[in-house]
């Protein structure tokens, strides 16, 4: 009889995992693909870490979590730095310097707060929708060139449907920084994320293409407990109705080239182009293998965004209050549940980044092993 049975081998699974056998637990893991490490599965291609469930990009301004994750890899200097591609005009991203000459011309920081205050006129009252909520932060012609096309492609709905908090995340700034993110510590881990969770995962016993739902009366029966990071309405035979997602259907592609658009990710921001953006590999890591050596070939996605079916890879929570509502019927079943602990993206239905996942799992081990 083990201590616990860990479902799925995600982030959330493998620290759980990892840190119940640093407490003198024993600990079976089941993952119902052929792999590990769940969403941030990572494949070497031709000597390129391919990120086969999307572009992963480790950025945190939590210390504790930083100062956990990197005992299990070695963390790259990479910053995200996206391109923008309208119909083939290049502009930096997010909202800066570069951007703002490149739309308008203009060379220093007083002329382009100039530009974004007579656009922002536009709007006069409180934003309603993403559309206004956009304009007021930088004006029409920045709305019409980068942010219309990719924002309805990527939600599937009219920018004026869709609420003002999506976009108000992104940055703006008056200085010549293209890092996307505004985070303390960021990079990618050396070698992949597989590694990386094959090192949390050391010395436990996985058992792979093990379906748990499917299994679920014998293997209740190896173990104390149950961690379970898989769908929290999936546990309960969707009793009470489907959580929405998104989803993201990846097309990938091996190229004979070394180089084809020189950045890890491009943002095609028109309306016409029928994907959201193109992701090259192999700049996550500088475009070299392991030893260093620059990499002859290429990977690259593209990535359409769509609705999700039952069936389909559950992706992003749509956090809206219907969906909201009924995960909270969902939390009461699972409540009651005195032997199962939910945890992770899909089991707490939260939009989790990494670091956020990272950042639940301590703080429950936290409380269990205490
Ligand atoms: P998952 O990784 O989904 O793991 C759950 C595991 O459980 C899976 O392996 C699944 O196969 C398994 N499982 C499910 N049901 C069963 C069952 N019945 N039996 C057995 N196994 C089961 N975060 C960032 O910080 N930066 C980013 O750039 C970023 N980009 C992202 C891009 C995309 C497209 C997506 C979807 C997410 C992104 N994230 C990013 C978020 C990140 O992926 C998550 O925070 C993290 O992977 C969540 O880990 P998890 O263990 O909770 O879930
Ligand atoms: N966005 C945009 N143009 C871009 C990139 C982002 O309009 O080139 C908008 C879009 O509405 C998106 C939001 O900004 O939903 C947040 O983007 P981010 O890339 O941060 O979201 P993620 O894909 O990580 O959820």
């Amino acid at each position: 009889m083990y201590d616990y049975l860990v479902v799925g081998s995600g982030l959330y699974g493998a620290i759980f995992a990892h840190e119940a056998r640093k407490h003198g637990k024993s600990v079976l893991v089941v993952e119902k693909r052929a792999n590990i490490a769940g969403n941030v599965y990572t494949e070497n291609v031709e000597g390129i870490n391919v990120h086969k469930y999307g572009a992963h990009i480790f950025h945190t301004n939590n210390k504790k979590v930083w100062n956990y994750i990197t005992q299990f890899a070695e963390f790259n200097r990479f910053t995200n730095s996206p391109v923008a591609n309208y119909k083939g005009e290049l502009y930096s991203l997010p909202f800066n310097m570069y951007t703002f000459n490149k739309m308008w011309g203009v060379v220093t920081p007083e002329e382009a707060l100039a530009k974004l205050n007579e656009q922002r006129k536009e709007i006069v009252s409180e934003p309603k929708n993403l559309e206004e909520q956009a304009i007021s932060l930088v004006g029409r012609d920045i709305y019409e060139k980068l942010i219309k096309g990719y924002t309805e492609k990527q939600w599937g709905r009219d920018c004026k449907e869709l609420p003002a908090f999506i976009i108000k995340r992104l940055p703006v700034r008056l200085t010549f920084d293209n890092n996307y993110f505004n985070a303390l510590y960021q990079g990618i881990p050396v070698g992949g994320y597989t590694k990386m969770v094959a090192n949390l995962l050391g010395g436990i016993e996985v058992r792979l293409n093990t379906d748990y739902l499917k299994n679920k009366e014998e293997l209740d029966k190896l173990a104390h407990k149950v961690v379970y990071t898989g769908p929290i309405d999936a546990y309960f035979d969707y009793k009470l109705g489907t959580l929405e997602y998104r989803s993201v259907r990846f097309e990938n592609e091996l190229l004979d080239i070394p180089n084809y658009q020189g950045n890890a990710a491009v943002n095609y921001t028109d309306r016409e182009t029928p994907f959201t953006r193109i992701i090259e590999h192999k700049w996550f890591e500088f475009g070299k293998d392991e030893n260093g050596n620059d990499l002859p070939k290429t990977v690259i996605s593209r990535e359409y965004s769509s609705e999700w079916k039952k069936g389909d890879e559950p992706y992003y929570p749509v956090n809206n209050e219907k969906n909201s509502k009924l995960y909270l019927e969902y939390k009461k079943l699972a409540d009651a549940e005195k032997k199962v602990i939910f945890g992770g993206r899909l089991g707490e239905y939260k939009y989790y980044d990494m670091d956020a996942t990272i950042a639940s799992v301590l703080d429950k081990c936290e409380k269990e092993f205490e």
